[in-house]
């Protein structure tokens, strides 16, 4: 059976995503698209020859034709295709922010609840990385003891000139904070965020930031941001446990020795880098929904906490001062996940 999808949002992660089941992925259809720039919307469907083109993501997530929905559109919009997408009890890949506002991300999933199963999940694409899963066997394996501290380094060589001083937090950390709740099983509940001697390269960012949170357990988690550093897309993280350490390596496929050094290749952004990821995750989600069990991958929950992290990490670079995550009760629907 093809599972027949429809996306909502073509700019640039949505063609990503386009290309990549048409391209790489096994199962899947796009059977429909919209953009809020219907002539984008055309145009990428020119490549795509069952794709119908639809006015609006409403219309999209209505159609007989659509078995499952994308959402790729502006975080701002997610909320209204999300609760669509539950509303006509159709599964839903949104990519991250679940929602920009926390009551938002609680509305999801007070819809889901009430839906009774799971149906959405979210774009935290990390988790498909496969050193960041052997990362995670190693942590759940005991063999560093309890973990203690999580270093987490997220390097960008540079950003563009929309870039505003919260992305930092809600853009880019964001990931760190999800890897953090999933590689420790546990909730963040507290965040300082720091600014560190600006890099001149920076503009009037504050960068780098140094984020310090902490664990219920107590495990410290600390997370540096640093979007100008010119020399590359670098991704750390290193879990420091009571009888070891466990951190990603570099995966170089050669190792270059030449004038007397050794050295290797540093991804050039994102895209290089978690290439793989994305492919991973959406294949995961696509023979999931075609199995009929539901995702298992990321879901509303785990959207809400960290629209909450980011809300307190925000409002912790503005104060100056530590700030509490408070999340609230956790619904049952997502205790196994
Ligand atoms: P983008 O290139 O600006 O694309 C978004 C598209 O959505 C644009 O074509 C926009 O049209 C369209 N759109 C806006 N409102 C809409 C609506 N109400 N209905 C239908 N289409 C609408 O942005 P992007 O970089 O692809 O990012 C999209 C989302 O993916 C963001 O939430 C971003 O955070 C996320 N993302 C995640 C990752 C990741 O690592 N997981 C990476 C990149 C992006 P107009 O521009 O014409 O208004």
């Amino acid at each position: 059976m093809t599972l027949n999808i429809g996306v909502i949002g073509t700019g640039m992660i949505g063609q990503t995503h386009i290309r990549c089941i048409t391209q790489a992925l096994s199962g899947a259809a796009i059977a429909a698209v919209s953009d809020a720039n219907r002539d984008l919307a055309k145009e990428v469907a020119n490549d795509l020859p069952d794709a119908e083109v639809f006015d609006a993501g409403q219309e999209l997530i209505e159609s007989d034709h659509v078995d499952a929905v994308i959402v790729t559109s502006w975080g701002s919009t997610h909320e209204e295709f999300v609760l669509a997408s539950i509303a006509a009890g159709k599964p839903v890949f949104c990519e991250k922010p679940l929602a920009t506002e926390a009551a938002a991300c609680r509305r999801i999933i007070d819809a889901e609840v009430a839906h009774g199963s799971r149906l959405v999940q979210v774009g935290f694409m990390r988790r498909y990385d496969v050193a960041y899963r052997v990362l995670k066997t190693v942590v759940d394996s005991g063999e560093i003891g309890a973990p203690l501290i999580y270093y987490s380094g997220h390097r960008n060589p540079e950003v563009p000139g929309s870039y505003t001083r919260e992305m930092a937090i809600v853009d880019t950390a964001v990931h760190d904070f999800d890897m953090a709740r999933w590689l420790l099983g546990e909730e963040l509940v507290g965040i300082r965020v720091l600014p560190a001697k600006r890099n001149s390269r920076g503009g009037e960012l504050l960068d780098p930031l140094l984020m310090i949170l902490e664990s219920e357990s107590g495990v410290l988690v600390n997370v540096e941001t640093s979007v100008n550093i010119a020399y590359g897309y670098d991704i750390r993280g290193e879990v420091v446990g009571e009888t070891g350490t466990a951190s990603l390596a570099d995966r170089n496929l050669v190792d270059i020795r030449s004038a007397g050094a050794r050295s290797g290749r540093i991804p050039a952004d994102w895209r290089e880098r978690f290439v793989g990821a994305f492919d991973t995750e959406l294949q995961e989600w696509i023979d999931a929904i075609a199995s009929g069990v539901a995702p298992t991958g990321p879901n509303s929950w785990d959207g809400y906490a960290a629209t909450v992290v980011c809300d307190a990490g925000v409002e912790s670079l503005a104060a100056g001062d530590r700030v509490a995550i408070a999340l609230g009760t956790k619904p049952a629907l997502y205790d196994s996940h």
